[in-house]
């Protein structure tokens, strides 16, 4: 008998949790011929989320919880509750009811009877996001898509079951910087894609506001391409052909400044735009400096406080 391992990130979900245990255990004991675990991963909550965790995994022996020392953030969770998961088939899914439990189902059938590795949810639509927010995330993927040359599309998130042996592969990127989403698609396997229509989330807030969003953007970005590492280069190429056609110019030419009062103002302005252009740069070569800098540090990805 196959077992699926149900991973469910948690973080401050006390008003969805029950009702989201209650759902997802229905719709996983109608498959038939399959045994189930639930993994709850308590990132740090601040509300009763590790108490509602308590009392379910007390009284059902298929639910097991660990509780973090702090908020280590969703990437992490996700990381723990694979590396905890010992079912055939792992199945990642959201707290507050976004991630439909009715598909499970088919899923299932897609990676037990249909030959594929993984089955992950594709969400379509965006009607509880905001327009800012939808604009964002589309502009956001086609970007990353260019520079990584990978299949990271817009809708695509963490819902999906895979197989033990894409599970495996996923856990051996140990690296400190995750970004699971690259990490799905540099594994690679064969992946069915179920079309979700968007929910509002069952109860609660969202964790996620513009600022966090855009950094994670950005760190997607840093993780799996090296692209804007070649900024400067390309950029001190521009501005160095620019120079010479200005030396030439100004050693032949008619002279281009007369010592007036905006033309100063003028020079001075390319002076600060040339600097803030060197300073973008030297952001950008700190930013992939402190990544290697955290990686070498080796640290844990997540610190458990708790379990059952
Ligand atoms: N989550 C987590 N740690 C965090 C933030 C979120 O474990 O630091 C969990 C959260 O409890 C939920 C899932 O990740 O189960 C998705 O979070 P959320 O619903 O806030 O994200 P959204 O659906 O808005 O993208
Ligand atoms: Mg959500």
């Amino acid at each position: 008998m196959n077992k699926i391992s149900i991973i469910v990130p948690c973080y401050n979900e006390e008003e969805s949790l029950s009702q989201f245990y209650l759902e997802t255990k229905k719709s996983v004991s109608s498959i038939s011929g399959v045994t189930y675990e639930f993994l709850f991963i308590d990132d740090g909550s601040k509300d009763h989320t590790l108490d509602i965790l308590r009392l379910i995994c007390h009284k059902d022996q298929n639910c097991r919880y660990f509780s973090f020392s702090r908020n280590f953030g969703k990437e992490a969770a996700m990381y723990a509750g694979l590396k905890h998961a010992n079912g055939d088939f792992c199945v990642i899914m959201d707290a507050d009811l976004q991630h439909p439990p009715k598909l499970l189902s088919d899923m299932y059938d897609a990676v037990s009877k249909e030959g594929y590795d993984c089955c992950a949810g594709k969400r379509i639509g965006r009607e509880g996001d905001g327009v800012v927010r939808s604009f964002l995330s589309h502009g956001f993927y086609s970007v990353i898509q260019k520079l990584t040359h990978m299949n990271m599309s817009d809708g695509a998130g963490d819902f999906r079951m895979m197989n033990r042996t894409m599970a495996d592969a996923i856990l051996q990127m140990q690296e400190y910087n995750r970004y699971t989403k690259g990490i799905f698609s540099f594994v690679g396997f064969e992946t069915k894609w179920i079309e979700f229509e968007n929910v509002e989330r069952a109860a609660g807030q969202t964790k996620w506001n513009l600022k966090s969003l855009f950094a994670y953007a950005f760190d997607g970005i840093l993780s799996f391409s090296t692209a804007p590492l070649k900024l400067p280069g390309i950029l001190g190429a521009l501005l160095f052909f620019i120079a010479c056609i200005l030396g030439i110019w100004g050693l032949t030419g008619p002279l281009f400044f007369h010592q007036t009062a905006d033309n100063v103002v003028f020079v001075l302005a390319v002076v600060i735009l040339l600097s803030s252009l060197q300073m973008m740069m030297v952001f950008i070569l700190g930013e992939y400096l402190s990544k290697d800098y955290l990686e070498n540090k080796k640290r844990p990805i997540y610190i458990i406080r708790e379990s059952n």
